[in-house]
């Protein structure tokens, strides 16, 4: 019997651990430094804070949630996104602060087609602000998001958009314009277009299939549509990008597949990964605490894709910074118990050791020490443990010294 993965399912194992390890560090060193707090949610949440939130008409809630019917007859899902639940928390919480900055780090599911980038399984790092509607705090957002991928090595291959996809006010206009735009070439759109041209026009934006593009390439933007208030908002997160001193382009077409945002849009895309070119997004939400039960204030927040960084960071070679033992203890049939005992002891001080599970030589334990990479071995001679020393191998140098066992964690401490 061989059992296999799910599909779409991947185990993140080996090489990959480590620089999953070293881009969730990178990240949690920026999150102190920005002054972001963690918060972990349940994978499991009810299926309609998704429907309400991410929207009815989005690839997401039409066609990619697990969901299912629970005993108790509620619909439950694995989380899509971490935005709808970062919420439901900070609501469920009794929104404790008046202005909130949290991250999230887990598991999200969506049922697509698997390819190179695409899972159905994916590993998202997130953060929001929430309480501010103030256009400083959308750029520091940013400026946060934008660092993350200078850290992990992606910053010549990784490029910011952002784009204004306006407030509800702007878009009831834009969408009259834009439906009108559309509507003649209604026969030629792909289905999914006509559905989205009654229900949610800006979601053709989304779309991928090349016919529909040579039409929606020649329609009407949101960013020449907005209302006073979104073009000032705009204007002011783009004077505090400059004054970060985060480099961006504007893409007028770039509207994210989640329909919450509203105003300030950004991703991070690439043209590395074939079709899943986004390695990140975010942006601000005005109304989606209220929609989710909350008060009226407002968030901005982004997600970066996990997977899709590491894939790059190992495309790119960065370099990873792994720890190697401090030390190796070899043994000889007669030392093999006191080299247990050191073990314990060594591990105990503080240091990273390694001994073998059973007797063996001391030729192939040296060649085991010397893979380990090792920065000493320690040889436990019989005749010097009488004298309560050992003998210490530098495996750089080659250079070997006996020192007294007492000394052992100062000679390793300062050396
Ligand atoms: P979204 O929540 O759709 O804005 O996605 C944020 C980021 O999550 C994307 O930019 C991707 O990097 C990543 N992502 C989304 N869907 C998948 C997926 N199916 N597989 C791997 N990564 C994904």
């Amino acid at each position: 019997m061989h059992f296999q993965r799910v599909k779409g399912f991947q185990d993140i194992y080996g090489e990959q651990v480590a620089y999953y390890r070293q881009a969730c560090a990178i990240a949690k060193e920026l999150f102190t430094l920005f002054h972001v707090e963690e918060l972990n949610t349940p994978i499991l949440e009810k299926s309609e804070i998704f429907n309400r939130s991410i929207g009815e008409n989005t690839d997401i809630v039409e066609k990619e949630m697990f969901s299912f019917l629970d005993r108790d007859g509620s619909t439950l899902c694995l989380r899509p996104e971490g935005t709808a639940g970062a919420l439901r928390a900070y609501i469920d919480n009794g929104c404790p602060k008046e202005l909130e900055r949290l991250y999230y780090l887990g598991a999200m599911f969506r049922r697509e087609n698997p390819q190179k980038g695409r899972f159905r399984q994916f590993t998202q790092i997130g953060v929001e602000f929430i309480g501010s509607s103030s256009p400083f705090t959308d750029a520091e957002v940013i400026s946060l998001f934008d660092n993350f991928f200078n850290k992990v090595g992606l910053s010549k291959i990784a490029h910011l958009e952002i784009n204004s996809v306006g407030c509800a006010d702007c878009r009831r206009k834009y969408y009259e314009k834009l439906t009108a735009y559309l509507t003649p070439f209604r026969e030629e759109l792909c289905g999914d277009c006509t559905r989205r041209l009654l229900k949610n026009p800006l979601r053709v934006f989304d779309c991928k299939n090349p016919k529909c593009a040579n039409i929606i390439n020649g329609a009407p933007l949101i960013l020449d549509n907005l209302c006073d208030m979104c073009e000032k908002q705009f204007e002011e997160v783009k004077k505090y990008l400059e004054i970060f001193k985060v480099d961006y382009t504007l893409n007028p077409r770039m509207v994210r597949g989640l329909d919450y945002y509203t105003r300030t849009a950004f991703e991070m895309t690439t043209d590395r990964l074939g079709a899943a070119s986004a390695l990140g997004g975010g942006g601000r939400y005005d109304k989606l605490i209220s929609i989710l039960g909350g008060p009226d204030i407002s968030g901005v927040g982004f997600a970066i894709g996990l997977d899709r960084v590491i894939a790059l960071m190992m495309e790119e070679n960065f370099a990873i910074e792994k720890r190697v033992p401090d030390i190796y203890i070899i043994t000889f049939p007669d030392t093999f118990e006191q080299g247990a005992a050191l073990l314990a002891e060594v591990r105990k001080a503080g240091f990273y050791a390694i001994m073998e599970y059973e007797i063996s030589g001391v030729k192939a334990q040296m060649k085991r020490a010397n893979r380990s990479k090792a920065r000493y071995a320690a040889i436990l001679g019989e005749d010097e443990l009488k004298e309560n020393k050992i003998s210490l191998k530098d495996m750089q140098t080659s250079t070997q010294q006996i020192i007294n066992l007492t000394q052992l964690f100062n000679f390793l401490r300062s050396n």
